[in-house]
């Protein structure tokens, strides 16, 4: 457990049972936990194939639960009063299950949805049902938070969702748009409420720091506040200014700059109201962190608060900025994504092969070169009390062995041995290495550069972008046999024929950890046919926000399977399946016709086989193979492992 660190990120979610596999529990007072390893295989023979996406709908459930009950319990100490509406931001993911289920789920707690885009309001006006006959005051009812850069029919759709009873609030975002809100909203008859984003000075931290300050890329300064003001009250409209929005950026680590914010977002609050505004909701946006090491610290996967203290220093802060002002205290509205999505969905995919560096120590003789005698004799002599001055050694015979080859005094077969006992060395000294409490720096590549290769059949430009583009650090673990110690370190190669499709950053206590602790491939000798492998699953946790979405075809391996889990009292049922992009599929997203490939097919085979180049049965094999490969998931099938060292 205290390898994978799972009871620090999984919680209450994943756990470990008896049989040394991952358990689900997706709420904590349902009772029962599934067996990750027994739900893959059930999957498996049912046809669904490798990589593919596990999401749990009873996480998602929980997850609004707790952020409401949450606030329920804040507004309930501090006495706050007035209301919480949450949006969810459709960025975050956009698929229709995932949105329909947050409707569903949110219902109860009037959860809105918030829309960056035009496209995203649109599935927010058609997913979001709208009420009949809304009152104009009406809070109880979820609110469509409109974000991101808006041209005119942006707003005008925006603007008549009004009529069919939606709560739209346009967001303004640049200047320009508060111009276009008054024009659209006057030649429609219809007024609008309005909310300013506010570019505070307060930064952000790691990654989406740049969120906020002066130049960032959304949200008015404070003069361009005034002006905006200026304009509404010239156009007598200041009354439809409501709400003021912020967002600091995501995955905010640290409780400190949240409450910092909260200050001095609260103060503009304030003001606005003072220059009267008609200041009715203060939206906190997104930031609310997810504790992706299980560390609960600032480092930049994990957090060092949970969702009640981020919830009360919201409510303290604005409450007390209202209270000295004597100003109504606003409806709150906070737009997390990622705190709702991540949990629940987990990446589940196989290893084809590995790849190891551990030849065995070849033999050598008295007459062979002097440098092969001083490698050998340092492998001998290797101690705890010398293994840091051996390991100079060792480098330092390496490097000359290699210029003996370039200048032609070595031949081909004694370089290779003189490789062979080189790392045969760094084995001796690493496992003395792994013994000390210190290692030494000049050491510390050992572990990565004696790491396995474990290939693992998915992309990760596809199913884990992030941990590509910037770094992100995911939780992984095998889902099984974690009642066998895990004797090996690895990193993680994908199958994209790209040297950066790898992962080699691993979540560590407050810290990143280059190895992963895995489980050697178990060979099953058959009859007539080489060793079959085991299947050796891990699982990526945590992947339920923008993963998805920013996912890319690189190499053409397209879209994975996803697989709808819902928990039921005999175990579970499958919700939905979303069967991931055939070859013939992305093919076409890039504009090619399979007909067309198939016809050239063919046609080429016609002419080998006229001209005696190919047999009919080489021909059909070939177009069977071609054809059938177009129906078929762009990612490999189980065959027999390949292991290679
Ligand atoms: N609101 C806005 C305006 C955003 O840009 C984002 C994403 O960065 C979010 C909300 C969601 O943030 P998070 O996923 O950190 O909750």
């Amino acid at each position: 457990e205290n390898l994978y660190r799972i009871t620090g990120w999984g919680e209450p979610y994943f756990s470990i049972n008896a049989a040394g596999h991952v358990t689900v529990s997706p709420q904590a007072d349902h009772g029962g936990a599934l067996d990750l390893y027994e739900l893959v295989k059930g999957l498996r023979q049912r046809n669904i194939g490798l990589p593919l996406l596990l999401r749990f709908s009873d996480i998602l459930a929980d997850r609004i639960n707790r952020l409401n009950a949450a606030f329920a319990r804040g507004i309930a100490r501090y006495r706050y009063p007035n209301t919480y509406r949450g949006v969810y931001p459709i960025k975050c993911n956009q698929h229709r299950h995932i949105v329909e289920s947050l409707v569903r789920y949110g219902t109860p707690y009037n959860f809105g949805l918030e829309a960056g885009s035009k496209p995203e309001l649109m599935i927010a006006l058609a997913m979001l049902q709208p009420q009949e006959n809304p009152e104009p005051d009406q809070q109880n009812q979820p609110l469509l938070i409109c974000n991101g850069y808006k041209d005119r029919e942006y707003i005008e759709t925006a603007l008549l969702a009004r009529r069919l009873g939606h709560r739209p609030i346009i967001v303004v975002e640049q200047v320009a748009e508060v111009a276009l809100a008054i024009e659209i909203s006057r030649n429609l008859g219809i007024k609008p409420i309005l909310g300013v984003r506010a570019k505070l000075s307060t930064q952000g931290m790691g990654r989406w720091g740049i969120s906020t300050g002066d130049r960032a890329k959304f949200g008015l300064t404070i003069p361009e506040m005034l002006t905006a003001i200026g304009q509404l009250r010239q156009a007598d409209m200041l009354d439809s200014l409501q709400l003021l929005h912020f967002h600091i950026g995501s995955q905010i680590s640290s409780i400190s700059v949240i409450k910092e914010a909260m200050t001095e977002a609260s103060q503009i609050f304030v003001q606005l109201a003072k220059l009267g505004g008609n200041m009715r909701y203060l939206d906190v946006g997104g930031g609310l962190g997810v504790d992706y090491d299980g560390s609960k610290t600032n480092f930049y996967a994990s957090k060092n608060y949970n969702i009640q203290n981020y919830v009360n220093d919201v409510i303290s802060a604005v409450q007390d900025a209202c209270v000295a002002a004597e100003i109504p205290c606003p409806v709150l509205i906070s737009e997390s994504g990622r705190a709702i999505a991540s949990h629940q969905s987990v990446l589940i995919f196989d290893i084809v092969a590995t790849n190891d560096i551990n030849p065995p120590l070849p033999k050598v003789k008295a007459k062979d070169h002097a440098i092969l005698r001083n490698l050998m004799e340092t492998w001998e002599t290797i101690t705890v009390d010398n293994y840091q001055e051996a390991y100079h050694d060792v480098e330092q015979f390496k490097t000359e062995a290699i210029s003996l080859f370039n200048f032609g005094y070595l031949g081909l077969k004694e370089r290779a041995k003189a490789e062979e006992i080189y790392w045969a060395c760094c084995r001796k000294i690493l496992q003395i290495c792994r013994q000390q409490e210190y290692v030494p720096d000049d050491l510390e590549n050992l572990e990565v550069n004696l790491a396995s290769i474990y290939y693992a059949n998915m992309s990760v430009f596809q199913s884990a972008p992030d941990s590509w583009a910037i770094d992100q650090l995911f939780p992984i673990m095998p889902i099984h046999r974690l009642d066998e110690e895990p004797t090996q370190r690895g990193i993680l190669a994908d199958i994209t024929c790209d040297s950066d499709g790898k992962i080699d950053r691993f979540i560590d206590l407050r810290d990143v950890k280059s190895v992963l602790e895995l489980h050697p491939l178990m060979e099953i000798e058959q009859e007539d046919a080489p060793p079959r492998v085991e299947p050796y699953y891990l699982g990526m946790f945590l992947v339920g926000a923008y993963q998805e979405i920013m996912g890319n075809l690189h190499n053409l391996f397209g879209d994975i399977n996803v697989v709808h889990i819902q928990m039921n009292p005999k175990g579970y049922q499958i919700e939905h399946l979303v069967r991931g992009d055939t070859i013939a599929e992305v093919l076409g997203y890039v504009q090619y016709d399979p007909e067309d490939l198939l016809e050239n097919m063919r046609r080429y085979c016609e002419q080998a086989m006229e001209d005696k180049r190919m047999s009919l049965e080489e021909s059909q094999l070939l177009l069977e193979n071609y054809e059938r490969s177009l129906l078929q998931y762009t990612y490999l099938k189980p065959t027999s492992g390949i292991h290679t060292s």
